[in-house]
């Protein structure tokens, strides 16, 4: 495989704005990629004021905050990805739309170039099976917020070669990331176990064993836990707790995996956390 120089980055939201971050900070060129110039615009915003943030930390210079911007080209038309070295996908996560990408990314990219996605739990071995190019497809899942968390879980589909997972491993650490190895199942193992904890959580509340406030407090003080599960789950978004549960539950078969009611009631409600300022707890 060539040497990677310049990483396409498709999705400018949460996390592509993010992974375009630390791709830049690393020293790699970037283009930017979604479907709208507003959402490039945004996800570029966000970009600066978090490098700003960066620098206001003593964590980069001035210098080295405007060297990462300047490697970051945002970009609407597909094609123009041609001359990429490496692809991660951070686009909605829906399988039709991870499914077209990777489609037409085949078709745009050089032959050995490796098409990585960031999804939280489609399956990567049946998107590998949307390509020509199955053994260079594997799951890089970043945590957010991306240049926060250290983690990369790195995900083998059924296809993946050793040589596409070689070269994953080392780009997350050239990215000042810690890689761990997972084979493709549902929720990879992140979700898979966090997400029935929370859930848990959610059942315990809803039947008056304690309040959200006791739960939390006793991971936090209990289990050194930096915050608790339900302060956890309203950063997160109360609706995308219950859509990976629901993956979880479909994709296993098993109903140890069955989203709580009060989680269900809750995102009903338009009380989806953080983001919606009410989850279980308020937000201004
Ligand atoms: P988001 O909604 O903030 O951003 C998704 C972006 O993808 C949007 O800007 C959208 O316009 C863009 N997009 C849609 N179709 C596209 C296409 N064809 N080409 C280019 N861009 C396209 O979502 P997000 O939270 O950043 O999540 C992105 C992915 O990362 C999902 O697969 C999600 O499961 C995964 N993920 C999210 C988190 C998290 O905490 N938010 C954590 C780990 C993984």
């Amino acid at each position: 495989m060539n040497e990677i120089r310049t990483i396409a980055v498709l999705g400018a939201g949460t996390m592509g704005n993010g992974i375009a971050h630390v791709a830049a900070r690393s020293g790699f060129r970037v283009l930017l990629c979604d479907v709208a110039q507003n959402l490039l615009d945004r996800g570029l915003a966000t970009i600066e004021k978090n490098l700003g943030r960066e620098v206001t930390k003593e964590k980069l210079t001035k210098q080295q905050a405007e060297e990462a911007r300047a490697r970051i080209t945002p970009v609407l038309d597909r094609e123009s990805l041609s001359g990429c070295d490496f692809a991660i996908e951070a686009a909605t996560e829906r399988f039709e739309v991870k499914s077209a990408l990777f489609q037409d990314l085949d078709r745009i990219l050089r032959r050995e170039v490796i098409l990585a996605t960031n999804t939280s739990s489609i399956s990567i071995t049946k998107l590998a099976a949307q390509t020509s190019r199955p053994q260079q497809v594997i799951g890089m899942h970043f945590f957010n917020p991306v240049p926060v968390m250290q983690l990369v879980e790195v995900i083998r589909g059924l296809q993946t070669s050793q040589a596409t997972y070689d070269a994953v491993q080392a780009l997350s650490v050239k990215m000042g990331k810690t890689p761990v190895e997972v084979n493709d199942a549902t929720g990879f193992i992140s979700n898979r176990v966090l997400m029935p904890l929370i859930n848990e959580a959610i059942f315990a509340v809803m039947e008056g064993v304690a309040t959200p406030e006791a739960v939390d407090k006793i991971f936090q003080l209990g289990m050194a836990h930096p915050m608790g599960p339900l302060t956890l789950a309203d950063f997160i978004g109360l609706d995308v707790c219950l859509d990976i549960m629901r993956v979880l539950e479909e994709g296993t078969g098993d109903p140890k995996y069955r989203p709580c009611p009060l989680l269900v009631r809750m995102v009903d409600a338009g009380w989806k956390g953080w983001k919606s300022g009410r989850g279980f707890y308020t937000y201004s």
